[in-house]
């Protein structure tokens, strides 16, 4: 089944992203994690790719056993990191084989460690995408950051190559984390006012563990509030309580994010099934 048909609808959903795992050797406590979240019942769950590629028979296989397993469509990931045509044609025929209809398509961060051009033969997402649209019926989907990917010279080339992704055949957007819905709104208003009326599903990453700030920041560059601060430095030390409390300020993000008409949301469980769970308690009377 084809996420847009979520996406597109004034139902309001939450659905799960999970990674898998690195090795054989977990792949079974990531498949039990992710069982749990598909528990759950979303209308859809996405499984990232890892770096370099390096995880994509586990993203495939991780993929396939929650369709066939819990009967919930996902959203594979894919990148373009030293991907050639053929090893691209390649990973989309597995999909096909395997009833995988949807596509996050992605560019991939530049690995620290790469013998030559990662992105040689696929320099952007949307080069991705358009080869993607020639090879299959799949629902393809893209990247943004509300606060800017932090390779872009300025939000006019951001918002520029958004654009380009979409026409290239992009049908919805994800955004990568934010911990204060005003960045979102703020972004949504520059991306129509740039041409790009596709939807967009804000991406909430309950924050559970101090260190994981620290990563978030990190990876994306995000702004961290002053109110999310003094979460993690009140409960930081005490797991349980920055779970509870994480799992609360996403919800509090959640609702608001309803409450301002946005339908669809999709939250990074990091493989919790607890904190998948927790929010979807906190919000038992607002979806489905
Ligand atoms: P692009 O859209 O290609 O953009 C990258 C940069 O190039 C931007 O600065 C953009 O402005 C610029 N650009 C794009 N197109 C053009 C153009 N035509 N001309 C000029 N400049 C252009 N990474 C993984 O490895 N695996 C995952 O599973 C994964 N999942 C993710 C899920 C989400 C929801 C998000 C938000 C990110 C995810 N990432 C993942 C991280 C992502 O790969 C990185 O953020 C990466 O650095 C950029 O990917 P992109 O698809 O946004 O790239």
């Amino acid at each position: 089944m084809k996420v847009s048909e979520y996406i597109n609808s004034d139902k309001v959903t939450v659905s799960f992203e999970v990674f898998p795992p690195k090795t054989d050797a977990a792949f079974e406590k990531v498949e039990k994690a992710a069982g749990g979240v598909a528990e759950l019942n979303p209308p859809y769950m996405s499984v990232t790719y890892g770096a370099g590629g390096s995880t994509r028979g586990y993203t495939i296989k991780l993929a396939e056993n929650i369709q066939e397993k819990y009967s919930v469509p996902v959203v594979s990931h894919l990148t373009c990191v030293g991907a050639t045509k053929e090893s691209i044609s390649s990973v989309l025929s597995e999909m096909k084989e395997k009833g995988i209809e949807n596509i996050l398509a992605l560019r991939g961060d530049r690995p620290q460690e790469f013998d030559g051009d990662p992105f040689a033969n696929f320099k952007h997402a949307s080069d991705l995408v358009s080869f993607i649209k020639e090879q299959g019926d799949f629902c393809i989907g893209g990247a943004c950051n509300p606060e800017m990917h932090p390779e872009s010279e300025n939000r006019k080339s951001d918002l520029a190559a958004l654009k380009a992704k979409v026409d290239a055949g992009c049908e919805y957007l994800v955004s990568q984390m934010f911990f204060d819905n005003n960045i979102f709104y703020s972004f949504l208003y520059k991306l129509r006012e740039a041409g790009v009326y596709v939807p967009v599903v804000p991406g909430i990453m309950p924050i559970t563990r101090a260190v994981q700030v620290e990563n978030a920041v990190k990876l994306s560059g995000c702004n961290v509030p002053e109110r999310f601060k003094a979460i993690v430095d009140r409960f930081g030390d005490n797991p349980a309580a920055m779970e509870q409390a994480g799992i609360a300020y996403a919800t509090d993000q959640i609702i608001d994010l309803i409450a301002n008409g946005i339908n669809h949301i999709h939250v990074y469980s990091m493989n919790k099934p607890s904190v998948a769970k927790g929010i979807i308690d906190n919000l038992s009377e607002i979806i489905g």
